[in-house]
């Protein structure tokens, strides 16, 4: 299947049409500086369209970064899901509204190709309640959504799926710790196939030091900062969010390899970021082995993740009591891409692996919208029809469409809906 994926952000969007089968990218491309008067994500999808015209978009995959409690698998859109996810937006105020905007741009481009979308969320949806509860009035805490969801689960998922591939084991025998270190960054322990703790909470706020955001805290810090003269709740999110983490200690900016090369010049501020940055990630290594009772191995990701030599050799440092050995030689030779995804780094007699993984979020998100596409295709020699069904109405593809009215390329329109592009049919379907 061909399938368009789109990552909506607040002012750019991400388009990649991929080939499932070869898991190959055809087209990619990257509209920037959306929004503020100038050009549309509408305009942007409609870019993308055109750069993918060469091929049939057989289905278009949105990501989408807030499911709430309610999305925990890959969702076929329909109106009454878009609202759903309008719902989500005071969760991810920051993001969800973006992924919104480039859903109803993509239905009114592609009217008739199924959508679907994929939440960020969904892979830690089996987070067990001990892990996802936060100590605080359980009352009000249900009443509010106040509970770790978790980030980056494309992500964590696609590199524990083909890092047991690279190991030649089950992904259902495996304990990983998957550690996804971008601009923002998350770990996971992925028990047998499932999340099982994860380091982003209720926002990706929480856990590990990222490019500008400060990860774990004392909640007291910030009521202490509240107190400040002067703050508001603006600022102080702003400096947790923006002006903390690698770029908050360092005063260098958000981008790693700056900092490894002032701290090699000397630079205080650079080397103790970099040192409370590594001290995190080891910290949460070591307890999600013991969460896990036991660790296969360890599995980096991510801009940083992927390239930064000298960081995966001090995260690991400590670990051998676990069972970690680096092999530096391999450590410092690894490349991965889309060619050569996985790489393994750890010495032979390293009894937890330690992989690279070049991570592939798109793909992972146009191989899950492919699968709940390919659902709606099951049209069955005996004249069964592949529906899928809403609250209040059911989805019909093209193929289902003919089945039931042959010859007909549309429907026939009676009244618009609300949501460009959509109306409602002159056509019935008893469903009995
Ligand atoms: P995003 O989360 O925005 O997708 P990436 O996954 O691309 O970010 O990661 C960006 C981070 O990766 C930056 O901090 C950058 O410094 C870091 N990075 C990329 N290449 C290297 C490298 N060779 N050495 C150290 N850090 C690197």
């Amino acid at each position: 299947m061909k399938v368009l994926v789109l990552n909506s952000g607040s002012s750019s969007l991400k388009y990649k049409l991929v080939d499932t089968e070869a898991r190959r990218t055809l087209v990619a491309g990257l509209a920037e500086r959306l929004g503020r008067g100038g050009r549309t994500h509408a305009d942007a999808i409609a870019e993308a369209v055109a750069a993918s015209a060469a091929h049939r978009v057989d289905a278009v995959g949105h990501r989408v970064v807030h499911g709430g409690a309610r999305f925990v698998h890959p969702t076929l859109l329909d109106p009454e899901c878009v609202a759903a996810i309008e719902e989500c937006v005071p969760l991810a105020p920051a993001h969800n509204p973006h992924n919104l905007a480039g859903i109803r741009a993509a239905c009114a481009a592609l009217p008739g190709v199924p959508q679907v979308a994929v939440f960020d969320t969904a892979f830690h949806a089996t987070l067990p309640r001990r892990a996802r509860t936060y100590a605080i009035d359980g009352v009000l805490a249900e009443r509010l959504g106040l509970r770790r969801y978790g980030f980056h689960g494309t992500s964590h998922a696609f590199v524990a799926a083909e890092a047991a591939r690279a190991l030649g084991r089950p992904l259902e025998e495996l304990r990983l710790v998957t550690l996804h270190l971008g601009n923002g960054a998350s770990a996971c322990a992925v028990e047998r196939g499932s999340s099982t703790e994860t380091s982003m909470g209720l926002t990706p706020l929480e856990g590990l030091v990222m490019g500008s955001r400060c990860g774990d805290l004392d909640p007291g810090l910030v009521l202490r900062l509240l107190r400040e003269p002067g703050a508001s709740l603006d600022s102080v999110e702003e400096l947790l969010g923006s002006r903390s983490g690698l770029a908050g200690l360092s005063g260098v900016g958000n981008d790693l390899r700056d900092l490894e090369a002032r701290a090699a010049e000397g630079h205080d501020p650079s080397r103790l970021a970099i040192a409370v940055f590594s001290h995190r990630v080891r910290k949460y290594i070591g307890a999600y082995a013991a969460v896990m009772g036991g660790l296969d191995a360890v599995v980096f990701t991510g801009g940083i993740g992927q390239n930064a030599v000298a960081m995966r050799r001090r995260i690991l440092q400590r670990l051998e009591f676990l069972g970690v050995v680096l092999d530096e030689a391999r450590n410092a030779a690894v490349r991965v891409d889309e060619a050569q995804r996985v790489a393994e780094v750890s010495a032979p007699e390293s009894r937890v692996r330690v992989l690279v993984v070049a991570t592939d979020e798109e793909l992972r998100i146009a191989e899950l919208t492919a699968e709940v596409a390919a659902g709606l295709h099951r049209v069955g020699a005996d004249g069964a029809v592949g529906l899928a069904v809403s609250r209040a109405h059911v989805h019909l593809d093209a193929a289902s469409l003919q089945a039931l009215f042959p010859g007909r390329e549309r429907l026939t329109p009676r009244a618009p809906l609300s949501q460009p592009g959509l109306f409602l049919a002159e056509e019935r379907v008893d469903v009995l």
